[in-house]
């Protein structure tokens, strides 16, 4: 990430769950050896719009995709209270 403007120094060591973007993506996908990934998110989940087509959607698990576009979005569990926290891994990303 380049285009961060926090200031802080949260970057240390790569991914972590105040990441943004396609880092913070990478980091819930891979998180507890992926256990996370697929796991609902509590309170049935957060009502969003997709941050690559715009199309309404809801992310059930902490790693999602777009019905529309399939772009993959996820939010960190420990800030899954709040859909601003959603970040958006890119057009084009797939997870791996
Ligand atoms: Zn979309």
């Amino acid at each position: 990430m380049s285009n961060c403007a926090c200031g802080g120094g949260h970057h240390a060591g790569g991914g972590g769950p105040f990441s943004e973007g396609r880092e913070l993506v990478d980091f819930v996908a891979q998180a507890h050896g992926g256990a996370k990934r697929n796991a609902p998110i509590p309170g049935g989940g957060l009502a969003t719009s997709c941050q690559g087509c715009g199309a309404p959607f809801t992310l059930t698990t902490f790693v999602g995709s777009c019905p529309e576009c399939q772009g993959v979005h996820a939010v960190a569990p420990p800030r899954s209270d709040d859909a601003a926290n959603i970040q958006f891994a890119g057009l084009g990303y797939r997870l791996p």
